[in-house]
This record gives C-alpha cells, sequence and structure tokens, in this order.
C-alpha cells in the first residue's frame, strides 16, 4: 500500500449546529490555527445557511468549505431539498453524502445516496460518500460484506475519472457521536476491504489513489494513532470540529 501517494482530509461535519454568525468566528478561528498546515486538505462541511458567509470568511486560507448534503434533480418542485449548483454558487467544493444520520432519520437508501452522489459529481463537487456497519452487524462478523456491498451500490456508475473527486468516509455506526471509537487495527482493516473493493471495481491505481477517512468519535486524544494506519487517510469529525483548538489539534497529528 502505497499511502504517500494520496493527500489526507481532515473535514469537519458540524451537523446542525451553528448559526451564520457563528460560522464565521469558528470558520476565522479554524482558519487562524490551521494556517500553514499543508500537510492535509482543511474541510469544514457546515448547515446549508452558513454556506456562504463561511466561504467568504474562509477566502485565502487553507479552509475549504462543504455541505452536508445535495439532492439529486438539478431543480424544481423538491420542497425543502439544494441542488449541487445552488452549493457551488455559495461557495461549497465539497459535499457530505449518505451520513448515517441522513439514512436513519431521513429514510435515505444507497439508492438516493448514490444518485446524490452522481448528481454532486455531475456538477462539479467534490463527495464525501460515507458508509459503515451497525452494532448488530459487526457483532455477526458481517461488517466486510456490509462496506463491501455499501460501496458497490453507493459508487454504481460512478467512473473512475469521477473518482478522482470521491472520498470514502468510513464510519462505524456504533462510533458515530458515541464516544466509542474503532481500534486504529479495526479501522485500518475496514479502510483496507473498501480499498479493496474499489480496485475490484476501477483497478490497483484508482484504489491506491482513493482517499479513504475513518470517522466515528475522532479527537485531538485519538487521531495520531487512527492516522498513522496505512489505509486511513484523513478524519471525518462530528462533535470534535466544532471547538477549534480540538480540530486544528487533529489537523496537527495530520501533518506527521
Ligand atoms: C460524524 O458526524 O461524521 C462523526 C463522525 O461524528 P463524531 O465525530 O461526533 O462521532
Amino acid at each position: 500500500m502505497k499511502k504517500e501517494v494520496r493527500k489526507v482530509v481532515i473535514a469537519g461535519n458540524w451537523k446542525m449546529n451553528m448559526t451564520p454568525s457563528a460560522a464565521v468566528e469558528a470558520v476565522k478561528e479554524t482558519a487562524k490555527l490551521t494556517d500553514g498546515k499543508t500537510g492535509c486538505e482543511v474541510v469544514l462541511c457546515v448547515p446549508f445557511v452558513d454556506i456562504a458567509p463561511a466561504a467568504d470568511a474562509a477566502k485565502g486560507t487553507n479552509v475549504k468549505i462543504g455541505a452536508q448534503n445535495v439532492h439529486f434533480e438539478k431543480k424544481g418542485a423538491f420542497t425543502g431539498e439544494i441542488s449541487a449548483d445552488m452549493l457551488l454558487e455559495a461557495g461549497a467544493e465539497y459535499v457530505i453524502v449518505g451520513h448515517r444520520e441522513r439514512r436513519q432519520y431521513f429514510g435515505e437508501t444507497d439508492e438516493t445516496v448514490n444518485k446524490r452522489a452522481r448528481a454532486a459529481l455531475a456538477a462539479g463537487l467534490k463527495v464525501i460518500l460515507c458508509l459503515g456497519e451497525v452494532l448488530e452487524q459487526r457483532q455477526a462478523g458481517i461488517t466486510d460484506e456490509i462496506v463491501s456491498m455499501q460501496t458497490k451500490l453507493d459508487l454504481s456508475g460512478i467512473t473512475a475519472e469521477e473518482m478522482k473527486n470521491v472520498i470514502i468516509a468510513y464510519e462505524p455506526v456504533w462510533a458515530i457521536g458515541t464516544g466509542l471509537t474503532a481500534t486504529p487495527e479495526q479501522a485500518d482493516e475496514v479502510c483496507g476491504v473498501i480499498r479493496k473493493v474499489i480496485a475490484g471495481l476501477y483497478g490497483g491505481d484508482v484504489a491506491e489513489s482513493t482517499v479513504i477517512q475513518y470517522g466515528g468519535s475522532m479527537n485531538d486524544g485519538n487521531a495520531d494513532d487512527l492516522l498513522a494506519k496505512v489505509n486511513v487517510d484523513g478524519g471525518l469529525i462530528g462533535g470534535a470540529s466544532l471547538v477549534p483548538e480540538k480540530f486544528a489539534r487533529i489537523v496537527d497529528a495530520a501533518q506527521k
């Protein structure tokens, strides 16, 4: 495995936190604390209404702005939804699709996650595609099968060329927002399984260059060990991304 060919990406997922004015302050503080830390890409995925002011505050800094979801249609009668073109014009470069909270509370399926990812890529956004097993699946010993199936379904129809703009976030559901973290070995093993599936779909070169993050209670205390693993190319960070000092320490861990 050649980790050095991949760029580490540390992405925050603010979820439903931060008003626009709070977002501007947090982006400025994060930018200040991560200034010059060019060893990884730094992304903050913010609520829809925060995108434009956050992108404005991030101009000329190390920080890139992302959204937390996108609809698959270009426009029309889809009340409450946001299109990829809207995100781009507001200043987003990235978008998360398939986050567990979307799958669990908003009825997202592998089919809709795939449609959202394809629409985002077609419009020119970079996609952070989330997948992972629930606790019962891990306990039943079927984690590899579950993440393999999700990887295949969620990437269906996405080309090798488009894979340059796809990041996979392996997020074991039992570790998201729970304080339970996968061990570095568990994270590395499953990220490796996902990489093998990508090799089967697209070939070894695409697999070696695809960024695969770990997400699930990553924080400034465990980031060093997780990021040291050969298959873990960064992190998707919820809770700890809301505190610029903690998030910046994770960015520091990614510089090594
Ligand atoms: C997430 O929201 O993707 C996440 C991993 O959250 P947390 O870091 O809080 O577990």
